[in-house]
């Protein structure tokens, strides 16, 4: 039986009466764009992650943009952030003309090395973006220390992040701002895209307000110019229905990266694959479950040694399963970032830069079920316990 990477449909089916009767209800009041929907939602998201307000927006990158902006990030100030993410969290950085700062990933967890963040500030730094990758969360606590002692803005880049939790904080609820999306294969996902920004300052939420909207004060009264960045009814409608099941899904979600931790666990003792690390502090909602593969073919004469990464990825294509990378190409060496001439360049970040080389995302979500994770698992094993082909 094949295996989707992600797959939207059976989520769908499994909520698909509640789902339709939501649709529905906002074709017959016909509030499409912002409205009592998305207020609504917003007010549930708040409270489900610990907020004093959520402020709904077209999409994850826009609420880091407007996160960045009402944090009072401006051009020329240092933002520093990863190299092992996705390109929206560099894009909104340099478009409103920031210079991005790029610190390395720890080797276990992949995300946000904190011992490096000290030695990266200077007196340019105006902020921090911690993304909370595959959905667990940076060292939060660390990092606001150090951003209270230099007078920093922590904005988290949540969008993989949904639910996510240190001790009973989640994320959103920690920083100065936090970005999510909510673009369909997130942990909470619309129909389209969506996002939103998380903050406990009245002062950052009034401007996120004012400038998702045509920076608008009256109907036709514009404070400042801005965006039109709204979030829209029938998605508002859609997630609030989801909300109430994303507790659910996360315990699912985490229920299947336990049966791949016993599954993998003798390739993983064998040396072969590296699983996923999660710090004692963390309780991640597993947007994605992420291993290392550390076998090579080994070096003979003329030939170098080679990570086995993509042979595995074939070999479980060739079975029906999908795979992806996240990320393939870091981005201090994406053609978009060095063209910033910020002055990377290959070799800079070491640990992700070796991480891209070797990580490999297998199917993961909580529709998935126990025959399905024993399906992949067992390809996986069956390609690692081969010999080498040299
Ligand atoms: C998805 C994602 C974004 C951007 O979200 P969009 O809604 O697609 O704009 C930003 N950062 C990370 C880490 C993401 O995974």
């Amino acid at each position: 039986m094949s295996i989707e990477f992600v797959d939207l449909k059976r989520q769908y089916l499994s909520i698909k009466d509640e789902i339709d009767e939501a649709i529905a209800g906002v074709i017959d009041e016909s509030a499409y764009i912002l409205g009592d929907r998305v207020a609504a939602f917003e007010e549930a998201f708040a409270a489900y992650c610990g907020a004093k307000h959520v402020i709904g927006v077209a999409n994850g990158t826009d609420g880091l943009r407007l996160a960045l902006i009402a944090c009072g990030v401006a051009p020329g100030d240092e933002v520093i952030t990863v190299p092992n993410s996705f390109i929206a969290t560099a894009e909104p950085i340099a478009e409103l003309g920031a210079i991005i700062r790029f610190i390395d990933v720890r080797p276990d967890t992949m995300l946000m090395d904190v011992d490096q963040l000290a030695g990266a500030i200077t007196e340019k730094t105006k902020a921090i973006v911690p993304v909370h990758l595959y959905g667990q969360m940076c060292e939060m606590d660390r990092i606001m220390e150090l951003a209270e002692a230099h007078d920093l803005v922590v904005i988290e880049d949540a969008c993989q992040a949904h639910g996510a939790r240190l001790g009973d904080r989640r994320a959103g609820a920690i920083g100065d701002a936090a970005a999510f999306s909510f673009y369909p294969g997130k942990n909470l996902g619309a129909y389209g895209d969506g996002g939103c920004v998380t903050t406990n300052s009245d002062a950052v939420a009034a401007i996120v307000r004012l400038m998702r909207d045509h920076g608008r004060k009256g109907k036709y009264e514009h404070e400042v110019l801005a965006f039109n960045s709204r979030l829209d009814g029938l998605q508002a409608a859609i997630l609030s229905v989801k909300l109430k099941h994303l507790d659910d899904w996360n315990v699912g979600r985490r229920a299947n990266a336990a049966r791949y931790a016993e599954a993998l666990a003798d390739v993983a003792a064998a040396g072969d694959i590296v699983l996923p690390v999660v710090r004692d502090d963390a309780e991640p909602v597993w947007h994605l479950y992420v291993a290392q593969v550390t076998k090579d073919v080994p070096a003979v004469a003329g030939r170098r040694a080679r990570n086995m990464r993509d042979e595995l990825r074939n070999a479980l294509a060739t079975e029906d399963i999908a795979t992806g990378i996240h990320y393939p190409v870091p981005l201090h060496v994406q053609p978009a970032v060095t063209a910033l001439d910020l002055g990377y360049g290959a070799g800079d970040f070491p640990v992700t830069e070796a991480a891209a080389e070797r990580i490999v995302s297998l199917p993961h979500y909580a529709e998935l079920t126990e025959d399905d994770i024993s399906q992949v698992a067992d390809a996986v094993r069956e390609f690692l316990a081969r010999p080498e082909e040299v």
